[in-house]
């Protein structure tokens, strides 16, 4: 259960931002989120909820999470292929050479303030 840390992270960030940027509240936050991050989107949201509501600049925000497909790439025949599906192996040619291209992201993508 490390969702909470990763809110905190993100409540840093986001009032960094509004800072440097004199914004006085934040309607909304969109993060990415991949399919193999070990994140638990419903935890994630449930956490922000309890957080965000103690931050004048975060109450009411938002919390929306974009899953990212865990995709694979193979080494040996240059083949990308579903990581979720397939695990560590390559699905045409059976190698073990192969490395994650994406669906590890924890980061935030979009930051909405509504306009008073
Ligand atoms: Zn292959």
């Amino acid at each position: 259960m490390h969702e909470l840390g990763i809110v905190f992270y993100i409540i840093r960030d986001v009032k960094q931002v509004a800072e440097e940027n004199s914004v006085k509240h934040v309607s909304k936050v969109v993060m990415n989120i991949g399919e193999v991050s070990t994140v638990v989107p419903e935890y994630l949201t449930d956490c922000w909820r309890w957080a965000a509501d103690k931050e004048d600049l975060l109450r009411g925000c938002e919390l929306e999470v974009q899953t990212i497909g865990a995709v694979s790439f193979c080494e040996d025949c240059k083949t990308e292929f579903g990581t979720v599906a397939h695990g560590k192996t390559c699905p045409c040619c059976g190698s073990g050479k192969t490395y994650l291209l994406r669906g590890n992201e924890v980061e935030i993508k979009e930051i909405e303030i509504k306009e008073e």
